[in-house]
């Protein structure tokens, strides 16, 4: 039986429940194939379904305020995806509909080669397969891929396999069960190799080789920096800032005051710390609460508290508010009034 045959019977059998499966509009195949960049399903879910109810179609997304939509994304981190949805969504505005060739949907703002395969064969059945982490690995696994997977040559390669074993007449599901695979069975670390549908030729394991494929040499380094935030309150009201829409990351969106900047606040006790990574930065955030000597000045604001859930708020301020159990969505999981 073909790679293919028997990734559809089992992903036919074994796939999970995943609000994203139970549509075919294009819309929604699309938006969840964008939230699953960099972002882990089970996260996902909640914001998509949420994403889903209140923009059910493009051309809502389209009308949204930019303020609601960051609301909305706030959370998932890296925000220029939520405004390419809306710069894309505008598009179909003007062009009268979703694009249904590859080629169309693969120049919508935001939208790569992998998301343009994903979209074109789930959505239209358009025989395209692009490469993820879980392909590659399971690609690369199956072949017993002995280069370095980042490279351009390597990936160009399994791209090739990948394409080649395509059953043309169900692309959408052959991706979705390679994905599956890789999410579920052959695991980056401890693949369940005895439960794997292609284990009778995948020749990793038939070389012992699944514990150390795929081969990536890594070339970057993680820079360790620690951070300040600032905490001040006044009754219901909290001190924060908006960035710029100039702003090269996170325009739009409200942050913390941090002592470099607010030079007029009197520091007191660390109320806690909590890790932050941005691409190769790994910060260490310390919370610490502080008090005004004077104005709060130009930049900064009062907001109430039980408007920030309203407002797109970056990472930084929702962890600190999680950390301090004030978070909204927290409290509304939590049940807590
Ligand atoms: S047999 Fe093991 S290593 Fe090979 S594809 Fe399956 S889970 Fe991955």
């Amino acid at each position: 039986m073909t790679l293919a045959r028997r990734l559809h019977d089992w992903f036919r059998k074994n796939q999970r429940d995943l609000p994203w499966r139970r549509t075919k509009d294009p819309y929604a195949i699309w938006l969840s194939e964008i939230m699953l960049q960099q972002t882990r399903v089970t996260a996902v879910i909640p914001y998509y379904e949420r994403f889903l109810a209140r923009f059910p179609t493009y051309e809502e997304l389209a009308a949204a305020s930019e303020s609601e939509l960051l609301a909305m994304w706030s959370g998932l981190g890296y925000y220029s995806r939520a405004r390419n949805l809306q710069k894309a969504a505008i598009l179909m505005v003007e062009m009268g509909g979703f694009p249904s060739t590859y080629e169309e949907i693969r120049e919508l703002p935001g939208v790569g080669d992998y998301t343009a395969a994903a979209v074109a064969s789930i959505a239209f059945g358009l025989p395209r397969v692009g490469l993820d982490g879980n392909i590659v690995r399971v690609m690369a696994r199956w072949t017993a891929e002995s280069g370095d997977v980042k490279t351009f040559t390597i990936r160009t390669r399994l791209q090739q396999v990948a394409q080649n074993q395509m059953d043309t007449k169900y692309p959408g599901i052959y991706k979705q069960a390679l994905m599956e695979l890789g999410a579920t069975i052959c695991l980056p670390k401890a693949p369940k190799c005895l439960y794997c549908p292609i284990n009778d030729d995948c020749v990793a394991r038939l070389q012992g080789l699944q514990n150390t494929i795929p081969i990536k040499i890594e070339n970057t380094t993680r820079i360790s920096e620690e951070r300040t935030v600032l905490w001040i309150r006044k009754g219901e009201e909290l001190l924060v800032w908006q960035r710029p829409p100039e702003s090269k990351r996170l325009a739009g969106f409200w942050e913390l005051p941090e002592p470099e900047t607010l030079t007029q606040a009197k520091l007191f006790e660390q109320l806690g710390e909590f890790s932050h990574s941005i691409v190769n930065h790994k910060y260490r955030i310390i919370l610490r609460e502080a008090k005004l000597r004077g104005g709060a000045g130009d930049l900064c604001q009062w907001v109430r508290l039980d408007q920030l859930k309203d407002l797109p708020i970056s990472t930084v301020l929702r962890k600190s508010l999680r950390l301090l159990k004030l978070d909204p969505r927290q409290q509304r999981n939590e049940g807590v009034s």
